[in-house]
């Protein structure tokens, strides 16, 4: 079949489409209704089926495949190598889970894993998936007040973290940072599970702090039963930034997810089992959950999960890695790629990288050049795709498996089997026409695998991202678009205050408060400004309470040093603006909204643009003395 007829058919019959791509996972018991959207805009997926995440990323292979390579965990922080088999890590999950149990965690029990990128994080997520816990992953370079929102909203019985992580050879502390969280948060986890790897001093709390090291010694033979869930039974919460400083938990189910996965991992990413994977994402994202953990173990391929720098010890470790474990599929982000790409050449020739079959990019744009350097560099496809948390796997890209058209620069390919791509002009709701700027929005139902709704609150879920446009019920996406005549879509930035720094989301209202909570902060505008590395980087402009501590060069050095020590202990580095500019006036409309499009124009060197509801033009003049310096 070719994709064109592919594409059709999983809009004209979803039933007939889904219920074949459904074949492709192990279901305890059959499900009735292929789809049921009775109630708009929320969809379930193979309704009253039962199956389970693990064992179709664990136990279906154990079978089959017990001594393949399962999970190939790599530290260069602290040169370590472990390759788990399909029997290995079976093992491993099932002394996890019955840890997970002993500490009283059961089916629809929340549980918070922060932690660095080690294999007990994956021990973690599938045992959680094993007993029908809802784990929710939070990045481990996020800190204190993050972390306390999430505990807030996801109200976890069990948290599993870990004395510290490691970067470029340091460690870095998460311990002291969880105990702040919880100081901070309202909600009490009953129990903490801590892995400690020894690379800092941890105390643990007497009664509510369990080290995992002597728990596993007590359940090595655990065999803890896989609990079959329904389908549409949630399998995790994933928070994402969006406009409100107030994260969203983005709840995904069961059977849907684990349908969508393995059929992307068949069409769009190709793996076939006894392969190998390399994601180098972070099991904090989105990319991380679908294509470090369940997608490639769904397909029966070794995983790889890679903790350290792409520089570290130099910039060919990567490529080392592909070499000696014969990656055929590596999927990174384009700023990834633009690091390497100012490595010396030598680096990746060294390598024998002749098992590499495709490159896959997502995350940000990919501009032409990246995207240029590194085809003719690995000599593979480049493929991008563009996707979200919100949706789990690729909106947009070429599926390989059956489309062999070329790649356009500068696009990410077409839509995907299941998703009804428009692009809507977002005043009058009507579809635009190929090259005409609108919103990309998903005309419902979203296909299986994306988000069911925000954890526990379905308006917002409604609201947010289902009332954008008048007369119709869409999925907006937040970003603009345009379709060519040939039908690539091309992305043109988001339709909302969320920026992207190297491939990650931040919400510039999340930065906002943090750094309004200083002491000496009155006022302040976070934006996104272009960057040749990182895609995006965050600046601040902020007005002090006291402008005596910012009037010389050195105050305002002294200032802004504060501010950012600020980010980094309640959001956590990521977070980090490149600078924080001071400013007595910051630009408004007469309602009082910050025009931090004008800002943004000005840093990036463009016209401030449309100015008709300024309230004070000499705001503007402000941001442009302060970047003058
Ligand atoms: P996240 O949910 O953090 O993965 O961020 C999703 C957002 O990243 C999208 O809404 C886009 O703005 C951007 N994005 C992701 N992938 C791509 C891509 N391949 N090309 C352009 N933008 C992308």
């Amino acid at each position: 079949m070719n994709y064109a007829e592919f594409y059709r058919q999983s809009i004209t019959d979803p039933e007939t489409f889904w219920k074949e791509q459904a074949s492709r996972i192990d279901w305890h018991q059959p499900f009735g209704k292929v789809r049921d959207y009775s109630n708009p805009p929320f969809a379930k997926w193979f309704v009253g089926g039962k199956t389970n995440l693990c064992h179709n990323a664990v136990d279906r292979w154990v079978a089959s495949q017990p001594d393949a390579a399962a999970l190939i965990a790599i530290s260069t922080e602290t040169e370590t190598e472990k390759t788990y088999t399909f029997r290995e890590l079976h093992a491993e999950v099932n002394r996890m889970a019955a840890i997970m149990l002993s500490l009283g965690v059961t089916r629809g029990d929340r549980v918070l894993i922060y932690m660095p990128m080690i294999a007990e994080a994956v021990f973690a997520m599938l045992a959680c998936a094993r007993i029908g816990a809802i784990h929710s992953v939070v990045f481990g370079g996020f800190a204190s007040n993050s972390l306390a929102t999430r505990i807030d909203d996801a109200t976890p019985k069990l948290i599993v973290s870990a004395d510290a992580g490691s970067r470029g050879g340091k460690a870095i502390a998460y311990k002291p940072l969880l105990d702040e969280a919880i100081e901070l948060a309202g909600h009490k986890p009953q129990r903490v599970l801590l892995v400690d790897r020894k690379l800092m001093p941890m105390n643990l709390v007497a009664g509510r702090d369990t080290d995992y090291a002597s728990e596993r010694e007590r359940y090595l033979d655990a065999q803890v039963p896989v609990v079959w869930l329904e389908s549409n039974e949630p399998s995790y919460i994933l928070y994402t930034s969006g406009t409100t400083g107030k994260p969203k938990g983005v709840q995904r189910d069961v059977g849907g997810y684990a349908v969508a996965l393995a059929a992307s991992m068949r069409h769009i990413y190709c793996g076939k089992p006894g392969e190998t994977y390399f994601c180098t994402s972070d099991i904090g994202w989105v990319v991380g959950h679908s294509y470090i953990v369940y997608g490639p173990l769904i397909a029966g391929m070794a995983t790889i999960m890679y903790e350290g720098l792409p520089t570290r010890p130099d910039g060919g470790v990567w490529w080392s890695i592909v070499d000696k474990y014969k990656v055929s599929r590596m999927f990174s982000s384009p700023t990834a790629i633009r690091v390497l790409k100012k490595q010396p050449p030598e680096l990746m020739r060294k390598y024998d990288l002749s098992s590499l079959q495709a490159l896959y990019l997502a995350g940000e744009p990919l501009d032409e050049p990246t995207s240029a350097w590194i085809a003719g560099a690995l000599g593979v496809p480049i493929i991008d795709n563009y996707w979200q948390t919100e949706t789990g796997w690729p909106i947009l890209s070429i599926a390989r498996g059956l489309d062999q058209r070329a790649t356009r620069l500068g696009s990410p390919g077409v839509p995907m089997y299941g998703y009804n791509v428009k692009i809507i002009n977002e005043s009058t709701g009507e579809e635009c026409g190929a090259s005409q700027k609108g919103v990309l929005a998903i005309e419902g139902p979203l296909p299986p695998g994306c988000m069911q709704t925000i954890y526990g609150d379905d308006e917002r879920f409604v609201k947010t991202y289902w009332s954008n446009f008048p007369q119709r019920l869409a999925y907006s996406t937040f970003d603009w678009g345009i379709r060519d005549a040939d039908g690539y879509y091309f992305i043109l930035g988001r339709t909302d205050d969320v920026i992207n720094v190297a491939g990650h989301r931040l919400g510039t209202r999340e930065i906002e408060e943090s750094i309004a909570s200083h002491p000496n902060i009155a006022e302040v505008a976070v934006v996104g400004i272009a960057d040749q590395l990182k895609g995006q980087i965050a600046v601040a402009f902020a007005i002090p309470k006291n402008v005596d501590a910012a009037e010389t060069p050195e105050s305002r050095k002294a200032l802004e040093a504060e501010v950012m020590a600020t980010v980094d202990h309640q959001l956590g580095a990521v977070a980090r603006p490149a600078r924080v500019y001071f400013v007595g006036q910051l630009p408004k409309t007469r309602s009082g909204k910050l025009l931090r499009r004008s800002i943004q124009a000005l840093c990036e060197g463009r016209d401030a643009g449309d100015l008709t509801t300024i309230e004070d033009p000499q705001s503007l003049q402000q941001i442009r003395q302060a970047l003058a310096g």
